[in-house]
């Protein structure tokens, strides 16, 4: 078994019908990059940099502190792209009632919907532009992109691209080589993936949080357990957002991840390949198993039946639909 995943580590994710399906990780600290890179990534598709930021007894990382942890991921990815992804801190991810209480926004009524990631950094300009300047500043080490949560008003992707500017200006006045960087937002609130022919026009690519997308799409709150049985990836509402936008990102020429739970389940794989996708980022635990799933599908055979999963009434149906045209049978 063990020589079994070492073999497999090695082996590239092509479908039976050759298309090269890009397996990268979620990563949460810059050690991470190690794990990510053994279990066989071709790159880092999710760097969730709010660890940086949590359980710190109420002291934030400075911009040099970012910058040697982004260089590390960086550094450990040894020349694969690493998406960094700008805090997303508030909901189920808090800062302590300490930092918060620090900077300027202590109360939020309903943290989901309230002041967290880009709304917060947006709000505290001083901490995005230290971000910003670490993610440049460790740019110059490996091929780096950066990735913004939670976007969900043009006005936010103006700010985000005027502060990237001033940064990049700020940087090359001190001499520091700020070379420009690929910009990219979380698709994950419903507004986002509605108006995606407008973002495409601002953005080099997107990546589709589902975990996110599938509690505002659906009202259901991803940390509440009395409704987890209405928190349902196979709702037609989410397929239909998730298919949608993967297909107008290909047909902008713009890359299109998904890097929610549902790229590392294997109960999805031919769905999302079904719907045209060709980079998943999860967990470096699922990349194997993900990558044997890929191994054995057909993406043209699983492409015919999309129109009638996304026509389906019932998860059953959908999945029924998809093992019909899969090598894993009904
Ligand atoms: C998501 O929402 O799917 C996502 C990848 O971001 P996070 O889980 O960190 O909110
Ligand atoms: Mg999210």
């Amino acid at each position: 078994e063990r020589a079994r995943l070492a073999r497999l580590r090695h082996t590239p994710a092509i479908t039976l019908d050759s298309v090269r399906i890009d397996l990268h990780a979620n990563i949460e600290l810059p050690d991470d990059a190690s794990t990510a890179l053994a279990a066989g990534a071709t790159g880092v598709g999710l760097f969730r940099t709010e660890f940086l930021f949590m359980n710190r007894g109420g002291r934030l990382p400075d911009e040099e502190e970012q910058f040697r942890a982004y260089k590390t991921a960086v550094e450990g990815m040894q020349g694969l792209p690493v998406t960094i992804r700008t805090v997303d801190v508030g909901a189920d991810k808090p800062l302590e009632r300490l930092t918060l209480a620090e900077l300027r926004h202590e109360h939020t009524l309903n943290p989901a919907m309230g002041l967290r990631a880009i709304r917060w950094s947006l709000a505290e300009p001083h901490m995005f532009r230290q971000q910003l300047r670490a993610i440049f500043r460790a740019s110059a080490f490996g091929k780096v992109r950066v990735l913004i949560p939670m976007v969900a008003h043009l006005s936010e992707v103006r700010q985000i691209q005027e502060a990237i500017r001033s940064v990049r200006q700020q940087l090359a006045d001190e001499g520091i080589l700020a070379t420009n960087i690929e910009l990219g937002v979380m698709i994950e609130v419903p507004a986002a993936a509605l108006m995606l022919p407008l973002l495409l026009r601002q953005v080099d690519f997107v990546s589709i949080g589902t975990n996110d997308l599938i509690q505002y799409t659906l009202a259901i709150d991803r940390a509440d357990e009395a409704v987890a049985h209405l928190y349902d990836p196979w709702h037609p509402a989410v397929l239909q957002l998730i298919a949608q936008v993967i297909s107008q990102a290909r047909a902008a020429g713009k890359s299109v991840s998904v890097c929610g739970e549902m790229a590392g389940d294997t109960a999805f794989t031919e769905l999302l390949l079904a719907m045209g996708l060709t980079q998943f980022s999860m967990h470096p635990s699922q990349i194997p198993s993900v990558k044997q799933r890929i191994l054995r599908a057909d993406t043209a055979r699983l492409a015919e039946v999309l129109p009638q999963v996304l026509q389906s009434d019932s998860p059953q149906e959908a999945a029924g639909c998809l093992a019909h045209a899969s090598a894993f049978g009904a």
